[in-house]
């Protein structure tokens, strides 16, 4: 993989074969040209010849000629302080050595095309503090959106991303913690996960409905989003009127709540790959894993075509669930689920970059944006087999300053 940042000072001329931009997602702009300054993209042109690039010799051009252009890809849900296996735990309370375990995750995600991540907590809130003393990772890294420990129920699962609360009634101190701290959203779990082994059954809920609403209202007083693991009815219906970003996983959704997600604009990441990496592992039965994921994917087209806002979310860090080379599962999963290939690319990109706030820098291509982007051999709308091979990733040299950005005027806080 060829990896490219794009100076501070200097005005490049990005070239190449075609480019998705995500805004119009059904077709390839045919010979782009993106002129970039000041790590910005301020003009676009299509049907630009690579000999055109003299007219220009203030910039320094970049060409690829065989390869398709498209925005980084954006994983909405990834625990970085674990690595996919059950080793690691030991180290936890050695910042220094976790540090090198969430740098090697960041890499791999770049190597993977995944240029955004939203953390979704460790117990001891080590992404969090990677993230905020920027404490031995490298500069090209993706932006990250850090929840630090998890809201969990004493003795609920979950234990292992943040301290169980016994009660509710020191939420809105505990909320204020976390912004304090630096977290750019809250993560709860209203269950807890889905059976391996009985089809339909899953742990939790962790709190009622009036519990879930003294949260919800405390993450609003303090402008924070909510990024909520909630798995079947009625957990992930009450969840999502008290008014939340998106809901994770939502394994055994209903109708009525898919309806409720697309009126209120309420996200979803559905992390399928997770529950189907689990097939062959010991303790599971496989005849349940594969009706559990496969009831999963028939919800997830369903959404689709309802107007559910989707983000892509791996949930990397999970048994079996490696950072980045998880991603491209996670896709075949969704293609699988007949979905269309640009309704896919754009919950990788653009609803994606949404969910974390970022979708005034990142998520498409388009004037007034980062040129944060990928470069894929072929055509991306016709399989999703070209993104698993990325050939390029490009990162303005200034990136990380946007993993500070703020979500912003009406995107910050429930909804
Ligand atoms: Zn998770």
């Amino acid at each position: 993989m060829q990896f490219i940042r794009i100076p501070e000072h200097t005005m490049c001329l990005i070239t190449a074969s075609a480019m998705w931009d995500g805004i119009n997602t059904s077709e390839l702009v045919c010979q782009p040209a993106l002129f970039i300054a000041d790590c910005r993209v301020k003009k676009i042109s299509s049907l630009f010849h690579e000999r055109q690039a003299r007219e220009y010799p203030e910039f320094k051009h970049i060409h690829f000629p065989n390869l398709t252009l498209l925005p980084g890809l954006v994983d909405a849900h990834v625990h970085l302080a674990l690595d996919g296996t059950s080793a690691g735990k030991e180290k936890w309370h050695d910042l220094s050595a976790m540090a090198e375990l969430v740098d090697q995750n960041l890499r791999q995600s770049i190597s993977s095309g995944v240029l955004a991540v939203r953390d979704a907590g460790d117990r001891l809130g080590i992404a969090l503090s990677v993230k905020q003393k920027k404490i031995g990772v490298s500069p090209d890294i993706p932006l990250i959106k850090a929840s630090g420990p998890a809201i969990t129920r004493l003795n609920g699962y979950g234990q292992f991303l943040g301290a169980g609360l016994g009660d509710v009634i020191g939420i809105s101190e505990a909320i204020t913690a976390l912004r304090i701290a630096g977290a750019d959203q809250i993560k709860v779990l209203a269950s807890g996960i889905v059976s391996m082994n009985c089809f339909g059954k899953v742990g939790g809920p962790h709190f009622s409905k009036e519990e879930f609403h003294l949260i919800a209202e405390a993450a609003r007083e303090n402008g924070l989003p909510l990024m909520v693991h909630a798995n079947s009815e009625p957990t992930i219906s009450n969840v999502i009127s008290a008014g939340v970003k998106s809901i994770e996983h939502g394994y055994f959704i209903n109708l009525s709540s898919l309806n409720q997600m697309a009126e209120t604009k309420t996200a979803w990441v559905p992390t399928v790959f997770p529950v189907a990496a689990m097939i062959n592992a010991p303790e599971a039965d496989p005849a349940v894993v594969e009706k559990t994921y496969r009831r999963h994917l028939k919800m997830i087209s369903l959404a689709q075509k309802i107007g559910v806002k989707l983000a892509v979310g791996t949930d990397a860090g999970s048994p079996g669930v490696y950072h980045g080379r998880s991603y491209i599962e996670e896709l075949r999963l969704w293609a699988k689920a007949g979905m269309p290939l640009p309704d896919i690319l754009k919950a990788a990109t653009a609803t994606g970059a949404m969910v974390l706030g970022l979708d005034q820098s990142i998520g498409t291509i388009q004037v007034g944006k980062r040129p944060a982007l990928i470069g894929v051999q072929g055509n991306p709308l016709e399989t999703i087999e070209t993104l698993a091979d990325i050939k390029a990733v490009l990162l303005p040299q200034d990136y990380q300053a946007d993993s500070h950005a703020d979500y912003g005027g009406t995107i910050r806080g429930a909804k």
